[in-house]
């Protein structure tokens, strides 16, 4: 349930029987040969897959997120990391204001990871309300499946490539990229960043087969669908 197709009449009736939600948190920045919006797409997706199966109202996504170490590439966006906080706080502040207690954050983007620490302060005074932040790339379910097709596989790879986030009439290389230290990139400056990375992948070949990446895909959708149910501590 898309909150784009529902009115507010319809959230106060939902709201008479669950109080759950989902927000997705995306970002707008390099991904090799792949859109721009790959980490939006995804996340945005996966919201609207898990809550249409669940019957859970799925917010807009947020198309963009902290990613500065991005920003020598032309069409990244990076958001400031306390700026982002607090525009996510003043969202989750407004979903308990209407009468949500459980909000599951399905994030798309490594860069937004600091997020679940900068609402902990705004969290510790709605003792009522649950965020369950879930890195959906990261997880254990699509880790294990995406390890079956490859370990070498990471930001702007095969992995990220899904018939919704490749470009049309794009090539792509056909050779696999040797896997970069990401923590050692983060020592350096963006253009730095950009010159060792090349066209951005961090490792991995370009593209698997549809097969594969629709297993990976239903699984993502199954393991959080699992956690929209199940997750929740009181
Ligand atoms: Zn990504």
């Amino acid at each position: 349930m898309k909150i784009a197709d529902m009115n507010w009449f319809q959230v106060e009736t939902y709201l008479k029987s669950d109080d759950r939600v989902i927000l997705p948190l995306g970002s707008t920045e390099q991904h090799a040969y792949l859109s721009l919006c790959t980490d939006f797409i995804l996340s945005n997706k996966l919201a609207e897959e898990t809550g249409e199966g669940c019957g859970v109202p799925v917010y807009p996504g947020l198309p963009y997120g902290i990613a500065p170490y991005f920003s020598a590439y032309p069409g990244t966006v990076t958001i400031r990391p306390e700026t982002y906080g607090d525009f996510v706080t003043d969202i989750l502040a407004s979903l308990v204001k209407s009468g949500f207690k459980r909000v599951l954050i399905i994030n798309g983007h490594g860069g937004n990871c600091p997020v679940e620490e900068i609402i902990r302060p705004w969290l510790g005074k709605v003792p009522e309300c649950r965020v369950l932040f879930h890195n959906w790339w990261s997880s254990k379910a699509v880790m294990e499946a995406v390890h079956k097709v490859s370990p070498n596989a990471s930001h702007a790879s095969w992995m990220e490539n899904f018939p919704w986030t490749r470009l049309a009439e794009v090539p792509l290389p056909p050779e696999e990229k040797a896997p970069c230290d990401p923590d050692n990139l983060k020592q350096l400056p963006p253009e730095k960043v950009r010159s060792i990375l090349g066209d951005g992948n961090y490792g991995g070949a370009y593209q698997a087969g549809d097969d594969a990446m629709l297993t990976i895909w239903r699984t993502a959708v199954a393991e959080t669908t699992h956690l929209l149910d199940t997750g929740w501590t009181n």
